[in-house]
């Protein structure tokens, strides 16, 4: 039914042009909205910034009918609307901020075909009462297509799960014949296969633009008793503003005074305070009134400030996939800007504790697995870039010299006595218990459980005092990555001998480990959860 209103456009360049005032197309989008244009579905995945929005914009003005965007992001609508509408092109939301007046008079102006693009929270969307007005709508003015933006929604292995956003895969049925396109800045290959799943897309065209981001520099410092004096530096030391993630609300509040109280313009900013005071800080760190915020997670959704010059996370963040989004906030006009982790074992136990507290398995068992690869991002000795785009599924060759482990490569220690005890301890377990029972029992440790296996008895009990378990845990974790032992799970995780193993314990193989600094970092640190 949707001939193409594209013929007074002899490109799509062209129509960019006109519609948006852009010269030329960013990473996938061109494609992109070929293969939309063409009625087929399509997976969009671009980070952060990239530019996904005018994925459907574009085609929903080439298009005869209406464009239907379904977000989650109900404080952003507004202002995407009000992006839209002072660029001459109608657009129009309906979410639970608006009153029954509001809805109605909106729903008029869809029905006279009055709107090209209607953005929808997805709660609304699947109200009983939207369901027949969409059919109408359909029937009447037609719609040219469905945009489900922050689409890693459906997917518990994103870091947004929501439940409603299963249902979405009505939108399929119901309308087998118009394209949807589903957007997310998330690329792990999981919540891919997910969203399209979930989604029941047909076929799906996939776009992946490539995440890295060169001007960026990574680093990961110990969180020790000169973290924040360190911090204080560099901060100082800096022409730009910068964001400091905190865990919790009080973590935040203290940071923020304290930086104060030494002579920096920092403001705090969290869940806890006002919608006021929240956006009177937003706003004047956006101004440059300010020159740091210290934050919860709660900061950054949709903020555009492009120069940031670094992003601190002063507490562990909690996913590698978040930890991209934030330290991605520096930096955005192109321009150097660091980003740095200070890195701490203190954290690690809060974590644990948090994922302690989740009543679900499954989400217990995700958030442990996340934790893990934060993990391997802080301990790592190779280049940060690879982790972080590895995580993405994305190759990229390592030797990037904008991280420290690539600027400043950590020597090499041989620890093969260490990793034949270590191996040799996870043999006289019988392969049957996890990398912190291993530990114990070569630190001699007197847990009830320990001695009620009767692991004490074990010749390898003990024979790692001279260790932490810090120490052991890097090892460990260190052996995993490099393949001399193996992890399965049998519903929590198991060390497992291979044949490297093997060529260990026989002497046949060296085991050299890069120490980072951090495992000199601050284990004594205090940290309280709030
Ligand atoms: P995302 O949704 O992927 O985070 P947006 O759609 O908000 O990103 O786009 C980010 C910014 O890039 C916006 O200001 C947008 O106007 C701009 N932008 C998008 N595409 C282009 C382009 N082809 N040329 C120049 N700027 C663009
Ligand atoms: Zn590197």
């Amino acid at each position: 039914m949707s001939a193409p209103a594209s013929t007074q456009f002899p490109s799509l360049e062209s129509a960019l042009k006109h519609f948006f005032g852009y010269d030329e197309f960013r990473l996938d989008q061109r494609a992109v909205i070929e293969t939309f244009l063409n009625h087929q579905d399509c997976l969009v995945v671009m980070p952060t910034g990239g530019g996904k929005s005018l994925c459907y914009q574009l085609p929903s003005l080439l298009r005869l009918g209406i464009m239907v965007v379904v977000s989650p992001l109900i404080a952003l609508m507004q202002d995407q609307v009000d992006a839209l509408r002072n660029n001459g092109i109608a657009a129009t939301f309906l979410n639970s901020s608006l009153n029954l007046a509001d809805v109605r008079e909106r729903e008029r102006q869809l029905l006279a075909g009055e709107i090209k693009l209607l953005y929808v929270a997805p709660e609304r969307l699947l109200s009983e009462g939207f369901w027949p007005f969409l059919s109408r709508l359909h029937q009447q003015v037609g719609i040219s297509g469905f945009a489900i933006d922050e689409a890693h929604c459906v997917s518990e292995w994103g870091h947004d799960f929501r439940p409603e956003y299963r249902q979405l895969h009505q939108l399929r049925t119901s309308f087998p014949q118009v394209p949807m396109m589903a957007l997310t800045a998330t690329a792990t290959t999981r919540v891919r296969e997910d969203i399209c799943q979930q989604l029941a897309l047909q076929t799906p065209a996939t776009f992946v633009a490539s995440f890295n981001r060169p001007n960026l520099y990574y680093e990961v410092l110990p969180k020790d008793r000169q973290a924040y004096a360190h911090l204080l530096r560099h901060i100082k030391a800096l022409t730009g503003a910068a964001i400091v993630y905190c865990l919790s609300r009080k973590h935040v509040e203290e940071l923020a005074s304290r930086l104060q109280q030494d002579g920096v313009a920092a403001l705090p900013y969290h869940a806890g305070l006002s919608d006021d005071t929240r956006s009177e800080h937003q706003n004047r760190f956006i101004r440059d009134d300010v020159q740091v915020m210290v934050a919860t997670i709660a900061f950054g959704m949709g903020i555009n400030k492009p120069d940031v010059r670094l992003v601190a996370h002063y507490d562990l963040p909690r996913t590698l996939e978040s930890y991209y989004q934030e330290s991605g906030r520096a930096g955005r006009d192109g321009e150097p800007a660091h980003c740095t982790v200070y890195f701490g074992y203190g954290d690690v136990s809060l974590i644990n504790y948090i994922i302690e507290q989740k009543a679900d398995e499954q989400e217990q068992q995700i958030a442990r697995q996340q934790l893990r690869q934060v993990l391997d991002y802080a301990e790592s000795t190779v280049c940060r870039r690879q982790i972080q785009l590895s995580y993405f599924g994305e190759m990229f060759p390592g030797q990037c010299d904008r991280c420290d482990n690539c600027r400043y490569p950590k020597p090499l220690e041989d620890w093969t006595i260490e990793a034949q005890k270590f191996l040799s301890c996870v043999a006289r377990c019988r392969e049957r218990f996890g990398m912190v029972h291993i530990i114990d029992v070569l630190r001699g440790s007197q847990k009830k459980r320990i001695l009620e296996l009767q692991h004490d008895q074990l010749s390898t009990y003990g024979i790692g005092k001279d260790r932490s378990t810090e120490e052991w845990k890097l090892l460990g974790r260190s052996l995993l990555h490099q393949g001399l032992v193996e992890e399965t799970t049998d519903g929590f995780p198991v060390l497992k001998l291979n044949g490297a193993s093997w060529q260990v314990l026989r002497k046949q193989l060296v085991v050299q480990i890069a120490i980072p600094d951090t495992l000199k970092g601050g284990s004594e640190d205090s940290v309280e959860t709030s």
